[in-house]
């Protein structure tokens, strides 16, 4: 472990590492590759859109927004009104940290709310990213659980031993991304439809 670098991360084999040992190594991890989790200030949203799309992830840590004027994102504004407008948010707990609310069964449970399932995977991510900043943040967070209200699902998200290393594998990338003048193509997929960006990227 003593010769991590930027670009090494990815070469460790974790598959011996016990559960015990995972959030010490987390921390070894950080020291040795100089992440302050603090100063890159990485959201949740960065870390999903991230995942299906690396384009989208640029533009929105470039200020390039239109969620203000996608119908999906006041959709999903609303669902969250309606559905959990009583629990407690964390957006002034911890600032990169916007989860939707929080519960506490014995330790911190937190909880995004989904308009739809389409990019279910970005959705685990950012919900993993979040358990994982609370948990080196010193917070007993073990569990997220992904809401789909429209669809009558949710989804329980825990770590795996192989998030330990991939979640801040995919920070490094992300702070790699957006220090970088080369905007990203755009991918033609099926969810680029439904995206605030679609305007932007194809007309
Ligand atoms: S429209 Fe498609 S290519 Fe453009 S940002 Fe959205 S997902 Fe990416």
């Amino acid at each position: 472990m003593d010769n991590l670098n930027y670009n090494n991360i990815n070469n460790l084999n974790n598959d011996n590492l016990s559960n015990d040992s995972l959030d010490s190594i987390t921390a070894e991890i950080l020291h040795k590759i100089d992440i302050d989790i603090n100063s890159l200030y990485i959201t949740g949203l960065q870390v999903a859109y991230y995942k299906h799309c690396k384009r989208k992830a640029y533009l929105f840590s470039k200020k390039i927004q239109f969620e203000h004027t996608s119908e999906f994102i006041e959709l999903g504004k609303l669902l969250e009104q309606k559905y959990f407008k009583e629990e407690e948010s964390l957006d002034s707990f911890d600032k990169p940290v916007k989860i939707d609310f929080y519960t506490i069964d014995n330790e911190v449970i937190i909880h995004e709310i989904k308009r739809s399932d389409k990019t279910e995977e970005s959705h685990i991510y950012q919900v993993k990213y979040y358990i994982w900043y609370l948990k080196n943040k010193g917070i007993n967070c073990n569990k997220g659980i992904i809401h789909y209200p429209r669809l009558a699902k949710k989804i329980e998200i825990t770590l795996e031993n192989n998030d330990y290393l991939e979640i801040p594998n995919i920070l490094l990338e992300i702070d790699k991304l957006i220090r970088s003048n080369d905007v990203p193509k755009p991918i033609r997929i099926s969810i680029c439809n439904n995206c605030s960006y679609f305007y932007y990227c194809y007309v």
